[in-house]
């Protein structure tokens, strides 16, 4: 299979090596048990297409178990990597050229990128996908690696290479490149549903927004905020790490909602001890409905088990039973210097942490209750018009898209 974008073969390849006409995508093989391949398939390719549509003309199509990206001018490899770490689903991708499938056209392509770059040591790594082919990889990582050892004084070394020449043989193509990034692996985005994540502004819930993405939901943001008593900056600290998360999907969609109203007629009508817990089954009562009427099957949350004191198994119980539709806590059995390990990794971290008043401080009791149950909280929520506070932050919130 051959595609008609490259004009000649072989083709030479010009002085800037790291830039590429092919990107080969691999996908997690584990998630592709079952009936849902197809369906994983297709949707890792919609979205390669939607983020290589502004890199110019491209055509994406299988290639045997990858998916096989053709631009019809050569890509920088720093635009390439970019896609392939943003992008649930995939494995690893490597940049490459095509080629004819013989020993002198690879050796030709190989000997090329080898001279581009400086190393002392190198490996040559050959795949061949189809069995009927001429050559066997044993074949080409002897004949480049000899080459390349000739022409550069580089030693081989196949365990810890400073510089690695990939080759992949298919049928009638051969395809040789010097770069390769790991993927995120996990789903790609939108298979699994869409999710509304409760976005605080610390480091947990947009580790906690991360995770669902990973796991294929595409997910909006709602943020709950005391203007005028906390500052607009804190609005902007999320805005931002909305920003930040929307590489992984596109663009996110972040709800605002005036809190401080609402939590003034907590304070002033319940028992101080419980107004941290009061605060997050208004907070989900008003999430659940504009997450509904956006489309969301779920709501997510940076929670994890025993953090603080509205974090106790009887308290998250009794926030809970406000909620009809599920609450995913996917950092529940996390500690915080794993969550804080994630955020550094995903680059929301050095955000997170720049200071900012969120809207629990305000008001915050002094000595917040580890134990509550819906029962009693239902009976203190009597004394308050719910249903007029709960009207009021739906009617209020605003929603932008951000990326
Ligand atoms: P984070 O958990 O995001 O680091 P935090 O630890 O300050 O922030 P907690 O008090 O632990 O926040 O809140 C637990 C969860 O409740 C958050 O992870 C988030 O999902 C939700 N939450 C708290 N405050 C807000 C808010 N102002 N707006 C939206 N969601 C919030
Ligand atoms: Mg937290």
């Amino acid at each position: 299979m051959t595609l008609a974008i490259s004009t000649a073969f072989p083709q030479v390849v010009p002085p800037v090596v790291h830039n590429y006409p092919h990107l080969l995508v691999h996908y997690g093989e584990l998630a592709l048990k079952g009936r849902n391949r197809h369906r994983f398939i297709q949707r890792l390719i919609e979205e390669l297409r939607a983020k290589c549509r502004p890199l110019g003309t491209c055509r994406i199509r299988m290639l045997q178990n990858r998916i096989w990206c053709a631009f019809a001018d050569a890509v920088s490899w720093d635009t390439l990597s970019a896609i392939a770490r943003n992008t649930f689903g995939i494995a690893n991708a490597h940049g490459m050229w095509q080629t004819l499938p013989t020993l002198a056209a690879i050796e030709a392509q190989a000997m090329a990128c080898a001279r581009a770059d400086n190393f002392d040591s190198f490996a040559v790594r050959c795949r061949r996908v189809e069995k009927q082919g001429a050559l066997t990889s044993q074949e080409v990582c002897i004949r480049v690696g000899r080459a390349i050892e000739l022409a550069t004084g580089a030693r081989v070394n196949l365990d810890a290479p400073a510089w690695t020449l990939w080759v992949t043989l298919v049928g009638q193509d051969a395809f040789v490149g010097c770069n390769r990034e790991e993927g995120p692996g996990g789903f790609p985005v939108g298979i699994s549903g869409r999710v509304a994540c409760l976005l605080s502004g610390g480091i947990d819930s947009p580790v906690a927004a991360w995770r669902m993405m990973r796991r294929g939901c595409r997910v909006d943001f709602i943020h709950f905020h005391s203007a005028p008593f906390t500052s607009a900056a804190s609005q902007e600290k999320v805005a931002e790490l909305v920003r930040l998360l929307a590489r992984w999907q596109g663009i996110g969609r972040l709800a605002m909602v005036p809190f401080g109203r609402i939590q003034e007629e907590i304070a002033t009508n319940a028992p101080s001890a419980y107004r941290i817990v009061l605060y997050r089954r208004l907070m989900l009562r008003i999430a659940e409905s504009l997450a509904r009427a956006a489309g969301c099957e779920a709501l997510v949350t940076g929670e994890s088990m025993g953090q603080v004191a509205s974090q106790t198994l009887s308290n998250l119980a009794a926030i809970d039973a406000v909620a009809t539709c599920p609450v995913l806590r996917p950092l529940i059995g996390k500690d915080k210097q794993e969550i804080v390990d994630e955020a550094k990794r995903i680059g929301t971290y050095a955000v997170s942490i720049e200071p900012h008043s969120d809207c629990c401080q305000y008001l915050e009791p002094r000595n917040p209750a580890t134990h509550s149950s819906a029962d009693e909280l239902s009976v203190i929520e009597q004394e308050m018009n719910l249903a007029a506070l709960v009207a009021q932050g739906i009617e209020t919130a605003a929603w932008q898209t951000i990326g």
